[in-house]
Order: C-alpha cells, then structure tokens, then sequence
C-alpha cells in the first residue's frame, strides 16, 4: 500500500516520466484517460511524487497545482511494483544532502523556549497517526471538506489505534512537531481536528518545507533549526528520513488496522531517550538501520539506479 502521504515509494507510473512535476500536476487537475486510469488505483499524491529523477526543492509556488494531489488519496489495494520498493536502498543511494539543498536556508522553527521539552520528536502524519482517504467508508472517526479544482471533496479520516493515548504521552515529554509531506491545505484542516486547541502539536511542518528528490519527499531535519542530538524522527516510510537515518524511528505503514498497537509500543523507547544528550546512538542501537541501508542491494526485478543521481 501507498503512503497517502506522498514521502514513499518512487518505482511506478514511469509512463509520466516524460512530464515535468509541474506538468503532471497539472494533468493531475485535468479528466485525462491517463490521470483517471491511475486514480483508479494508485494516491494521486503517489503520482504527483513519481517524476523524473530531477532534483528539485518544493517551494511555495507549486502550491496551487499541488492541490488536487493531496486530495486524492489512495485506495485501498495492494500495488505490486509498489512492493518492491526498498526505502534503504533508496537511501543507500542518495547524494549527500549538502548537494541537494541550497547552502543558506532559513530555520524554520522559533528557538524552543524554557517551558519546552528539550528533546523534539517529529512525527509523520499519514499512515503514522492516520489514515485518510477520499473514498467513502464506514468506520472513520471524522471527515472534513476540502476545496479544490472549485469542487468541495469530503476527506475521510481514521485514527490509528491508541492515537490520543499516544498523543497525551508524548505531548508532555516531547516539543512535539508534525513533519508531513502532505500539503498544508489537507494536513492543517486534519490536525485542528486532532489538536483544536493547539496543545499536542507545537510546530506544524508542511510539504513546501521537503526536499524533493527522485520521486520522493524528503524531510531535512535540519531545516527545523534544532540540536539534531536531540531530536526523533517517527515515520512510516523510512525514506523520509533519509538525510538523518540517525534520527529516525520506522514504523509499520497503518491503514485500518483496529487491533494494531504500534503507537503503545513504541512508548516505552521513546520514553527511554528522556535526558538523553544524544539520541542518536540510542535509536542506532534499537534499529541497526544503518546495517540495513548497508545491506540493501538491488533485486534482478528492481535494479538500483546506483551511482551518481546526476548522472542518471
Ligand atoms: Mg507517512
């Protein structure tokens, strides 16, 4: 399954390569057999993702043609060539981020005052803490409208198991700071629904602040402007943390299951790093995810685009 969140999988609908970001967005906004056939199966935010291996910065003037992307989010069937993407190779691969971002960025966030919790944990949002859908089903815990392409979509949202338990824990030990690659006109509607008086999320993170690369959304951690020793990064699709694998946490992608307990269990670990003066060591050693990255090669069916990325 697809992240709805746009921060995963690159592998598929390669029939759009040939367009620009900016043009397959566009078509996205449009009745074309091409952009319905692929709605029909695959997020819209999946395939406004899978461009060309250009690289470029999201910015805030894609805004407007980016809407429709969030909006259309994905069913809820199993995609083969999704599958056999490998987040670690995707990593494995990636050019240092020096190279893919300008060298003066503004920080993003205020300095963290006396009363915050000196250790951040930034948290995804779909299939993380949610899982949100256009499509209309039973069972959601809230829906809300969206306005886009001058039509109102009405968003389907469930709730992780265990989210406000989890939500009420965390908020009191950690700045909590919701790094989505999800665009802002679909993720702040959901979190004033999840934290309407502003209490759980301190900082609200919105896909014009990702890195795009290859396909993906990547979150830079360092445009938070805060002490990477002390900061957690929790997302379903490892990629995103790509940059800073020693900051991230991977979780198991949710969708709808009610007895899933992921967020539970992961208390306990992330309650372990209070005090920490480095946290970094202390996730290495829970997720050995750098062995994994190391590990990851590419199948006969799948094979890498290793090397340069420039050169590709
Ligand atoms: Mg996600």
């Amino acid at each position: 399954m697809e992240d709805a969140d746009g921060s995963a999988s690159s592998s598929s609908s390669r029939d759009l390569d040939a367009q620009s970001p900016y043009d397959r967005l566009l078509a996205l906004d449009t009745t074309s057999s091409d952009s319905n056939r692929n709605l029909d199966s695959v997020s819209a935010i999946y395939l406004a993702m899978t461009t060309s291996s250009k690289l470029e910065c999201v910015d805030e003037r894609s805004q407007d043609s980016l809407i429709t992307s969030v909006c259309n989010m994905e069913d809820e069937e199993e995609d083969e060539e999704l599958d056999e993407f490998d987040p670690y190779l995707f990593i494995k691969n990636l050019p240092n981020l020096s190279s893919v971002v300008p060298t003066f960025r503004p920080v993003l966030l205020p300095k963290q005052t006396r009363s915050c919790p000196p250790i951040s944990l930034v948290l995804d949002l779909d299939e993380t803490l949610v899982h949100s859908t256009l499509e209309p089903c039973d069972e959601v815990d809230f829906t809300f409208p969206v306005h886009f392409n001058e039509e109102e979509h009405m968003v389907y949202v469930r709730c992780r198991p265990h989210l406000k338990e989890f939500m009420e824990r965390v908020s009191r030990l950690f700045e909590i700071i919701i790094f989505t690659a999800s665009q802002s006109i679909y993720a702040e509607q959901l979190l004033n629904v999840l934290d309407p008086k502003r209490k759980l999320f301190r900082h609200r993170v919105y896909r014009d602040s990702c890195v795009f690369f290859d396909g993906n959304y990547l979150k830079d951690l360092s445009v938070l402007g805060r002490d990477l020793s002390r900061v957690i990064i929790v997302d379903n699709s490892p990629q995103a943390f790509g940059f800073q694998v020693e900051n991230g946490v991977p979780i198991e992608s949710w969708f709808n299951d009610p007895s899933d307990k992921e967020l539970l269990n992961l208390l306990p670990f992330l309650e372990s790093l209070i005090g920490a003066e480095d946290v970094r060591p202390m996730i290495a050693k829970k997720f050995n995810l750098k062995e994994k990255i190391d590990a990851a090669v590419a199948s006969p069916e799948y094979p890498a685009e290793a090397g340069d990325p420039f050169e590709r």
